[in-house]
């Protein structure tokens, strides 16, 4: 069975004290919920800005449905790179995951598919995990192109590693015109997309490899559509923007996936 995981991607949001304020939160309504959260099966993944890795590496360390990501990492290992966190720096905080190929990152700092791979590269050869993230822009689906577009990103990147390598990746559909919009893909959309994806997987690797590969939705995805999102059959979560600087709003999110 496929792990199910609702991840919060806080983007360059909260500083120290109040990130502090929001996980003790997080931890807090997780707790008053537990009975509605199978913690056998759905994994909580907080990913705060860099300052905060390590604080709330050790807030969450004694809970066992909470774990902490960076929102990215150096395509390079160390070095005369000023301003750049490398993975092994954030595998030293406690982090175990990172988000690689958001699209800001593709957008404001133009990761192309080149340096995404080196990404992915060297956060799993520090034993950290990747959730990856694809997705095509507004015109891309206007003009039919998503499906296209979607497998290029997967097939320029994730898709060369090999199948013990890949078997660790999350991968996070966002359609990019529904990222901060408020404009939610359908169910519809996203499950046909989800599915897509898992086939080309499926292709690509093997049957196994696709029915364990977590594929998370990701665009403005809130506590009101998290349930009919996450009840397509291959929609095994959210990567959450704006809906995860809300304590009540992130975890009635993440109740949504049992129900
Ligand atoms: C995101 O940034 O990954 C995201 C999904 O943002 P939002 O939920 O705010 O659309």
């Amino acid at each position: 069975m496929r792990k199910k995981i609702v991840a919060g991607n806080w983007k360059m949001n909260m500083d120290f004290d109040e990130g502090i304020k929001l996980i003790e939160n997080i931890i807090l309504k997780i707790n008053l919920k537990a009975s509605l959260i199978n913690t056998n099966e759905t994994g909580v993944i907080l990913a705060p800005p860099f300052i905060l890795l390590q604080k709330a590496s050790e807030l969450c360390l004694d809970n066992q449905t909470i774990s902490i990501g960076a929102q990215n990492c150096s395509q390079h290992e160390k070095g005369a790179y000023t301003g750049e966190i490398s993975a092994a720096m954030i595998k030293s905080t406690g982090a175990n995951y990172v988000i690689i190929g958001h699209s800001e990152r593709r957008k404001y700092f133009h990761e192309n598919d080149e340096t995404l791979g080196k990404k992915v590269e060297i956060v799993l050869e520090n034993n950290l995990l990747p959730i990856f993230c694809c997705g095509e822009v507004l015109s891309e689906r206007e003009s039919g192109r998503h499906f296209e577009v979607v497998k290029k990103q997967l097939e320029e990147t994730i898709f060369k590693f090999k199948k013990n390598d890949f078997q660790k990746i999350v991968v996070a559909y966002e359609p990019v015109w529904a990222i901060g919009t408020g404009v939610t893909a359908s169910p519809e959309q996203a499950q046909e997309m989800h599915k897509f994806i898992r086939e080309l997987i499926r292709n690509n690797f093997d049957k196994e490899i696709a029915e364990q590969t977590t594929i998370l939705y990701g665009g403005s995805c809130n506590a009101k559509n998290a349930v009919q999102l996450f009840s397509n059959p291959d929609v095994d979560g959210g990567l959450i923007g704006g809906a995860s600087l809300k304590a009540d709003d992130f975890v009635e999110i993440i109740c949504s996936i049992e129900n």
